[in-house]
């Protein structure tokens, strides 16, 4: 067990059966989740034999950094890294005029199936704990030495198939006593697993939940993610009302425009009504071509076509800024093409 995965309350009760007072637990997760340690050394204000003690019984599990890209357009760096058991995973650090903001994983793979994504190719091979995802924005910090003030959890992995580790390193992730992140800067996405998002609702969170929607129909949704084939686009539209009453957050609907399958006018003014139903806000996403996939983006016309006709009938609407578009797109590459090295 890593001990950044516990709590405050979790860790001053594995602490205190070794006689460990208050005040110097509160220093431990201190060093933790504000000094970023990695090792149990930076301790300084710890005694040797405590230290000692603590690497010995739980040794910390910090991932490091295998590889990282920098674009040369806009600063964008993505990060390959390596996890104690020798497993890799991306990340994403961008800079936003409003501040920095880095994309994590939630697991290792993806079982979800979604055509569009590199991810899920290789298949799943575990969840993350929360430390592993919190330890994803803490390299990060310490690695560009900038402040990170969104977070989104929408790399590789379904946060909903990780459902307690996702909401409990959300909780330690905006800690006043951590990092202290506020909850409306981040994002946890979901590609529609219904008792999730109903789950959700009920944790009195302020995180906004963006819904990979990509499609108007369930047919479409099935030929595209083959999570449709469980839940429908109408339960999904009823959990998100939901969503909205229980937390008072719009959902975001995920968008991604794929040229010639989901970006005609028709699939514009079903896109509308569900939007208009669920009260969504929509941000549409140029797809990312991979080249195990034959999807194709559209040209920026189309792309700006069909957010002018969302716009026109009121709906809230944004496309993504494309960040990095120098260095690998799509999630998911930077991890296949080091399996496939070997
Ligand atoms: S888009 Fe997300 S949920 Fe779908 S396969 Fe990729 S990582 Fe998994």
């Amino acid at each position: 067990m890593d001990l950044r995965s516990l709590n405050k309350e979790e860790l001053n009760i594995v602490l205190k059966e070794w006689g460990l007072k208050s005040f110097r637990v509160n220093q431990i997760y201190d060093w933790f989740h504000v000094k970023l340690i990695r090792d149990y050394n930076e301790m300084t204000n710890v005694s040797k034999e405590l230290r000692m003690r603590l690497n010995e019984e739980y040794p910390l599990n910090c991932i490091k950094i295998d590889r990282v890209q920098e674009s040369r357009l806009d600063g964008t760096r993505k990060y390959l890294h390596r996890l104690s058991d020798g497993n890799y995973v991306e990340s994403v650090f961008m800079r936003y005029r409003h501040g920095n903001s880095v994309c994590i994983s939630s697991q290792v793979g993806c079982k979800m199936g979604c055509r569009f994504c590199a991810s899920t190719l290789d298949g799943f091979e575990r969840n993350l704990t929360p430390a592993e995802m919190l330890d994803q924005i803490y390299s990060i910090t310490r690695d560009t030495g900038e402040r990170i003030s969104n977070v989104v959890v929408m790399g590789t992995g379904e946060p909903m198939d990780n459902y307690d580790n996702v909401v409990k390193f959300y909780r330690l992730l905006t800690d006043e006593n951590g990092l202290n992140i506020s909850g409306r800067n981040v994002t946890v996405s979901t590609c529609g697993i219904v008792p999730g998002i109903m789950k959700l609702a009920e944790e009195n969170l302020t995180l906004t939940l963006a819904l990979s929607l990509h499609a108007t129909t369930d047919e479409k949704r099935k030929e595209l993610m083959p999570i449709a084939n469980t839940y429908s686009i109408r339960e999904l539209m009823e959990a998100c009302k939901t969503y909205f009453e229980k937390t008072g957050r719009r959902v975001s609907f995920e968008y991604a425009l794929v040229a010639g399958v989901n970006d005609t006018a028709t699939d514009a003014k079903e896109l509308i009504a569900l939007a208009r139903e669920a009260k969504a806000h929509v941000n549409l996403i140029p797809v990312n071509p991979i080249k195990e996939r034959d999807y194709r983006r559209g040209s920026r016309e189309a792309i700006e076509a069909f957010k002018n006709s969302l716009e026109k009938n009121r709906i809230n609407c944004t496309i993504r800024r494309e960040m990095g578009t120098d260095i690998d797109g799509a999630c998911g590459q930077l991890r296949r093409r080091k399996l496939a090295e070997g």
